[in-house]
């Protein structure tokens, strides 16, 4: 019998009686591997009761205790690292080295964690004025909470957990539906590397999970990673209720290549950056832009490792993961993104390769890459976030009409430019409106110690993930003035 998997209640699995479930197919196989059941209001309750319960103690723990439980769970995770990202690919489809390194993502922000006694002190400044000195120090805020998507199901939970609990709040991971397994192993690694019960908890669910949580009068701050309409749900949602919020959206990045570009370097990293886990990837570039005469060449170039490129199961560890193609996440979205390169032929966009073609996927929801050629920046292949295996080629005569096409854009995630003009890269890193631009670098990911700085519909707030933000994010600021005469 199929598993129903459980919630991650106060360091316990916990049964959810709920009628709702829904299932969690290995995109390679087609194979269930667990039922997800849809918590609500009173699984909410509980699991935010016990975080609660647990944050009384928690927040009274020495921060340099807190800290030291990150290196123990630094050392578990690099110790269960193969199972991780085994874990990982089964449930999302991804190639295994490309889990192996979303894990290795996520404990980059468990070393920021372990590394909390430097980064959440206060500042401090004598003598404002006679006898008076000021301190400003930073409080937990208690229950926390983020809603994760399906596509990196280790590392975007670990964007936020390690610093919500090194800073002294307890957590609750509502993750996606889609990828839900990785979600209890990791709780189950915070249970041993000897973090409290009930200060890492998971819920599992949809939407009405996700309202039951931002409305619950004890959750302080939610974080969420998602599409851009489930972003705004969720950032309006949590703003009117006058608690604190970021909410990550969705992305069309572009990655222009100059005629001066070295074209073996930006054709790799255009290729890589479109396809490497079937082109699910916030930071995918989905558009390059050729400029000048480059187009033909790159075209030529990117044709040919297509023509390369093998499409299979992520756990086939044969397969080169920068040019090899995993499936997608669920027949729902194959079906979706077919759509997208039909209606890309529609609008009259030149179909250079056709990733419909030539596999023979059983029951997995497999898709080669589709090369498109000529697009135009009102297409629906260029504007919208299609999420899968399909990289539209737009050309442009100069730098400022690819600037002004990115400009355009509703999305802010990430820019790159291929060039060996310095001039053109800064005008670049100056003029695009995109929170994370990448010069000669196709998936500009910045590193845990860095904000991941979405812009316009790719985020929703004003502190960002990881780095200071995330650190400012998850503490209370208080200003202490005092005379002692
Ligand atoms: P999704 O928006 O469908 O779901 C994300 C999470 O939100 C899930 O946990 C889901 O259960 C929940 N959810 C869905 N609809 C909701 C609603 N209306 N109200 C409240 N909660 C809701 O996203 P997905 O398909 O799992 O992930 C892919 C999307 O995430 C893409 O758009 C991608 O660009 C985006 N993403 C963005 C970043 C970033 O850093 N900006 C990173 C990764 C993924």
């Amino acid at each position: 019998m199929t598993e129903v998997l459980k919630n991650y209640i106060g360091g316990k699995p916990i049964d959810v009686e709920v009628a709702e479930q829904s299932e969690v197919p290995d995109p390679a196989t087609g194979e269930i591997l667990g039922l997800v059941p849809m918590s609500g209001v009173e699984d909410v309750d509980r699991a935010v009761k016990a975080a609660h319960e647990a944050f009384e103690e928690w927040r009274e723990e020495p921060v340099t205790r807190r800290a030291r439980r990150f290196f123990k769970l630094q050392v578990l995770m690099e110790e269960h690292l193969d199972e991780l990202a085994e874990l990982a690919t089964r449930e999302n489809g991804k190639h295994v080295e490309e889990a192996a390194a979303e894990t290795r993502r996520g404990i980059e922000v468990i070393e920021l964690a372990a590394s909390m006694t430097s980064v959440m002190k206060g500042e401090t400044l004598d003598q404002v004025s006679r006898g008076v000195d000021v301190a400003l120090h930073r409080e937990p805020l208690g229950v926390v909470t983020a809603i994760t998507p399906f596509n990196f199901p280790v590392m975007i939970p670990l964007w936020f957990a390690p610093l919500a609990i090194a800073t002294g709040n307890t957590f609750i991971l509502k993750p996606s539906p889609r990828t839900p397994l990785s979600a209890n192993r990791l709780a189950e690694l915070f249970s041993e590397a000897g973090f409290p019960d009930g200060v890492f908890n998971v819920v599992h669910g949809g939407r009405e999970t996700v309202e039951a949580l931002i409305d619950h009068p004890l959750v302080r701050a939610v974080s969420s990673v998602g599409n851009a309409a489930t972003a705004h749900n969720i950032y309006k949602r949590t703003a009117e209720r006058g608690k604190r919020v970021q909410a990550l959206g969705g992305a069309k990045n572009h990655i222009v290549v100059m005629p001066d570009a070295d074209l073996d370097l930006a054709a790799n990293g255009v290729f890589s950056s479109a396809f490497s886990n079937g082109g699910q990837r916030c930071l995918a570039g989905s558009v390059g832009v050729a400029v000048g005469q480059i187009g033909d060449g790159l075209i030529e170039k990117l044709a040919n490792i297509a023509r390369r490129s093998q499409v299979g199961p992520g756990l086939d560890r044969e397969m080169d993961s920068d040019i090899g193609l995993t499936p997608v996440t669920t027949a729902q979205a194959k079906e979706r993104i077919t759509g997208y390169i039909a209606r890309g032929q529609e609008e009259g966009a030149r179909l250079v390769v056709d990733g419909r073609e030539n596999y023979e996927d059983g029951e997995g929801f497999f898709l080669g890459p589709t090369i498109f050629d000529n697009v135009t920046p009102e297409m629906e292949l260029a504007k919208d976030e299609i999420f899968g295996p399909v990289l539209a080629i737009e050309r442009m005569g100069d730098l400022d009409d690819a600037i002004r096409t990115i400009n355009e854009s509703r999305y802010g995630n990430a820019a790159a430019i291929f060039t060996t003009d310095g001039r053109a890269a800064r005008k670049f890193r100056r003029e695009v409106q995109c929170g994370m631009i990448g010069v000669n670098i196709s998936v500009p990911a910045p590193v845990a110690y860095f904000p991941f700085t979405g812009w316009k519909d790719s985020f929703f707030g004003d502190l960002h993930a990881t780095g200071r933000d995330g650190v400012e994010f998850y503490t209370e600021r208080k200003v202490v003035i005092e005379r002692w005469q």
